[in-house]
C-alpha cells in the first residue's frame, strides 16, 4: 500500500527536492508530535504564525463556538458579522490614530496586494519603492516589488512600477518622490536573516514621503502581534504608517490577514469604481473569531513583554566559534553560520534530537529561531544546548 508520505510527494504540489516531510499528528502549546509520538520542540511558529503557541484554548474555545453559530455567508463587506466588526474594533483600539479602517483578507500577500492598490489609488500615483532582500509575498503584486531577482527571473514579466532600494541605506531615501504612492517596508527585515532597520531608517523614510506626498507602508506580517518585544515593529520607531499589514500571528494559527488605514485613505475603495476590492473568504468569521480571541490572549498573557529578557538569554548562551553573528529582534533571531551545508545539517542533527528550526528564503547560511512567544526560560536553554551540539557534531576539519 502506498503510504502517505509517498501520496505527500506524489499529490500534494511540492516547492522544493527536499521538503521535511516530517508526518506530524498534533500539535499544542512550544510542541509538534510526530506519528510516531516524538515531540518537537517549535522554535519555527510555521514562520511566525504561532505567537500564542499552538492550539491554544482560548482560541481552540473562540474556534468552535463560531462553528456553532456560522461560517462562512457572504463575500466580504456586504453583511454585518460580529466578529469582523468587533476584529476590526480591537485592531484600530491597539494602532494610533488615524489607523482604524481594517479590510480583512486571507494571507498576508493579500493584504500587501490591498495595501499597495489601495495607495496607488488613493495617491493617483504609479511607483511602489521597497527594498533588496524584501519578502512581501509571493502572489504576482507582491512578487513584483519582492527585493529578489533570483525568485522574481522566472515569471516577468511582473506588475510595473516598482523600484528597489537599499535597506537601511539613509541616502536612497531621496529617490522617493513625486511619482511615489508608496514606500513598503518592514521594521525587521524578515527573509534576508531578521535584520532590524536601522535607528531612525522607518522615521526618515515617513519624513521623505510626508514631503513628497507618498504613503509608508508597513508590513507587520511577520513582526506583528508581539514578536519584537512590543505590540508591532514599528513602535520601536515612534512612527506611524499610513497603511500597516499583518497576517501569520494575527489568526493564533487560522488563515487570516488586514490592512489598515485611516478611514479617509480606505474610503477610495468605495467608489469609481465600485467593489473595486472584493474577496470572497477575507474576515472569514472563524478566522475572525480565532483572531480575535488570539489578541485578547496576547494581551492577557503578555509573554511579547519577555521577548527582550529571552533574547538576551539566547545570544548569551548562542556563543561558539563557528556562529558568526546572531542578529534580530526579541524572539526573532538568524544564527550566522557561513554555509547552506552548514545550516542543513545543523537542521537535520536538531531534528533527530527533537528540535525544530529553519533557514531563511534570501539568507540560506542562517538558522531562524522564531518560536512561540510563551516558550520558557528552560526551553529556550534546552533548545540552545541542542544547537550548540549539533554545531559541534556538523563540523569539518
Ligand atoms: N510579508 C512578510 C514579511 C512575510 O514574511 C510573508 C510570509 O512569509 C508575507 C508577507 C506573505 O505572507 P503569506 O505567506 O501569508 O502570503
Amino acid at each position: 500500500m502506498i503510504g502517505i508520505k509517498q501520496l505527500f510527494l506524489h499529490n500534494l504540489a511540492q516547492t522544493t527536492r527536499f521538503p521535511l516531510a516530517l508526518e506530524m499528528d498534533r500539535a499544542e502549546g512550544c510542541y509538534i508530535y510526530d506519528t510516531t509520538g516524538k515531540a518537537y520542540l517549535d522554535l519555527i511558529s510555521g514562520i511566525s504564525v504561532s505567537n500564542v503557541g499552538h492550539r491554544h484554548p482560548k482560541v481552540v474555545a473562540a474556534i468552535k463556538q463560531q462553528v456553532d453559530k456560522y461560517m462562512h455567508l457572504m463575500v466580504y463587506g456586504e453583511y454585518v458579522q460580529a466578529p469582523q466588526v468587533l476584529l476590526a474594533k480591537k485592531i484600530a483600539d491597539l494602532l494610533p490614530q488615524p489607523l482604524e479602517s481594517v479590510y480583512l483578507v486571507n494571507s498576508g500577500a493579500e493584504a500587501i496586494d490591498g495595501a499597495l492598490k489601495l495607495a496607488k489609488r488613493y495617491t493617483g500615483r504609479p511607483e511602489i519603492i521597497s527594498f533588496n532582500n524584501a519578502y512581501h509575498g509571493s502572489t504576482h503584486g507582491p512578487l513584483s516589488v519582492m527585493g529578489s531577482e533570483t525568485y522574481k527571473r522566472a515569471y516577468r514579466p511582473l506588475v510595473p512600477g516598482g523600484r528597489l532600494l537599499d535597506y537601511n541605506i539613509f541616502e536612497q531615501l531621496e529617490d522617493i518622490g513625486s511619482q511615489t504612492a508608496a514606500v513598503l517596508v518592514e521594521a525587521v527585515q524578515s527573509e534576508s536573516g531578521y535584520i532590524p532597520g536601522a535607528k531612525g531608517f522607518l522615521k526618515a523614510i515617513q519624513a521623505r514621503c510626508k514631503a513628497v506626498g507618498a504613503l509608508m507602508i508597513v508590513d507587520e506580517i511577520q513582526t506583528g502581534f508581539g514578536r519584537t518585544g512590543k505590540l508591532f515593529g514599528f513602535q520601536h520607531e515612534g512612527v506611524v504608517p499610513d497603511i500597516v499589514c499583518f497576517a501569520k500571528g494575527l489568526g493564533g494559527g487560522m488563515p487570516i490577514g488586514a490592512f489598515v488605514a485611516a478611514k479617509k485613505v480606505m474610503d477610495v475603495l468605495v467608489e469609481n469604481p465600485i467593489l473595486g476590492h472584493i474577496t470572497t473568504f477575507g474576515g472569514h468569521p472563524v478566522s475572525c473569531a480565532a483572531a480575535l480571541a488570539t489578541i485578547q490572549v496576547v494581551l492577557e498573557e503578555e509573554h511579547f513583554k519577555q521577548a527582550p529578557v529571552k533574547e538576551k538569554l539566547l545570544r548569551g548562551l548562542l556563543v561558539h566559534p563557528d556562529i558568526q553573528q546572531v542578529q534580530g529582534m526579541g524572539l526573532m533571531l538568524s544564527v550566522h553560520l557561513g554555509s547552506f551545508e552548514r545550516v542543513q545539517n545543523v537542521i537535520a542533527h536538531c531534528l533527530r534530537a527533537g528540535l525544530l528550526t529553519d533557514w531563511f528564503l534570501f539568507n540560506n547560511q542562517s538558522l531562524r529561531i522564531t518560536p512561540p512567544l510563551a516558550i520558557t526560560q528552560e526551553e529556550l536553554t534546552h533548545a540552545a544546548q541542542i544547537i550548540l551540539a549539533a554545531i559541534d557534531a556538523t563540523r569539518t576539519l
